[in-house]
């Protein structure tokens, strides 16, 4: 078997790899179905494809998914899984169950380098980026996982992932090309057929990036990470905010706006005391009037390492907002009985570290 994963390129990418070593490139489309739409692993089952295709595949890459070390599945039907990665570091991704498809949560590094004071991803030692096909195979694991479920029904909609967000471990646009690559492999249409508007990508803030994803010009939603009303707060929580402070922020977040007229997510993580008083609500309010934007409350997840605690002034936080005039939801938490909520998937890992002498 090759060495190269299969997982990372696009059709047209394919394509090229074909045409230059004398095949047709018409077999790109062939191999993406195989891979994509039957979830078929082993090059030598893909029957439409002529032999010496098969065989040069064969020799030069593979399609091995990824390796699970622990499903879980919560009682609402939300699914975990931790990845075992080729130089053994490990990953977790999610799937949550929604009114309006499947969506999966996925992690794009190892670690992550933004240090956020309340995130416990930042506690992770070990950091890399994830490669392309690392997270690709995400999905493609969770897709066989929904394939068994719904006994191969295509016809099902909930037979597939449908709906992406970029919000595990990492920061995606500290790994921008990897992640760009990623979402125009699941976007292919004969293939995991995931269209942009059901993507979204959540940053803690990386000014030039967010400017670069702007003028892409793509229709993938975007998240902000605010967490906090003024600079002060948010210094305190982010060290990303020294680079990029709030007004940088909120004018890259405008442009954004105004080039792709896409509304905007800014999530708003509540934490007791530290960003969740009444006149944080109005500062916040303040801030963002006008914008096409809404706000997401996240109640927080608590980390032990850290004095952060849950927010007992969600309702009124909320509330406040509403009356200001901003649009805004609390988020549900998912999986809370596998620890599939975040911030609480490293303390699972450093179990199964100990357990399994990864
Ligand atoms: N780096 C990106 C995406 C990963 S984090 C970003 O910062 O947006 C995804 C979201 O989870 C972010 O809004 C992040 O601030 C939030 N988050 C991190 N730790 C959390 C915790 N313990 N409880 C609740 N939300 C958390």
């Amino acid at each position: 078997m090759g060495t190269k994963s299969i997982f990372n390129y696009s059709i047209q990418d394919l394509q090229e790899i074909l045409v230059a070593n004398g095949f047709n490139k018409f077999a790109a489309q062939q191999i993406f179905d195989w891979i994509y739409v039957k979830l078929e692993t082993d090059f030598n089952n893909m029957s439409n494809l002529k032999k010496d295709l098969r065989d040069y595949l064969m020799s030069n890459f593979n399609a091995n998914p990824l390796k699970s070390l622990v499903v879980e599945e919560s009682k609402d039907g939300t699914i975990k899984i931790l990845f075992l990665l080729d130089d053994k570091k490990t990953i977790e991704t999610v799937l949550m169950p929604q009114k309006y498809g499947q969506s999966v949560c996925v992690t794009t590094q190892v670690g992550c380098k933004m240090a956020c004071k309340f995130c416990a991803s930042g506690l992770i030692k070990t950091e890399r980026n994830l490669e392309t096909n690392e997270i690709v195979r995400q999905i493609f694991t969770m897709n066989q996982i929904l394939k068994e479920k719904f006994k191969d029904d295509l016809s099902n909609p909930r037979s597939r992932v449908s709906h992406i967000v970029v919000m595990g471990i990492g920061e995606p646009m500290d790994n921008f090309e990897n992640v760009m690559k990623f979402i125009e492999i699941i976007n292919e249409t004969k293939g995991f057929q995931i269209g942009a508007r059901h993507i979204t990508i959540s940053t803690c803030g990386v000014v030039p990036k967010i400017i670069e994803f702007a003028d892409m010009k793509t229709q993938i939603n975007l998240a902000i990470s605010l967490h906090a009303s003024n600079n002060e707060v948010r210094s305190s929580m982010m060290p990303i905010n020294k680079a990029y402070p709030i007004e940088k922020l909120l004018d890259a977040v405008s442009y954004y706006i105004e080039a792709t007229n896409r509304r905007i997510t800014f999530e708003y993580i509540l934490i007791e005391d530290v960003n969740d008083k009444k006149e944080h609500a109005v500062e916040l309010a303040r801030l963002i009037r006008g914008m096409n934007a809404y706000v997401n409350l996240i109640p927080y997840n608590e980390v032990k390492e850290n004095p952060y605690r849950k927010s007992t002034k969600i309702d009124t936080f909320f509330k406040i907002l509403k009356k200001e005039g901003i649009n805004a939801i609390v988020r549900k938490e998912f999986g809370a009985d596998i620890d599939a909520a975040c911030g609480q998937l490293r303390a699972k890992r450093e179990g199964v570290f100990k357990n399994d002498e990864v």
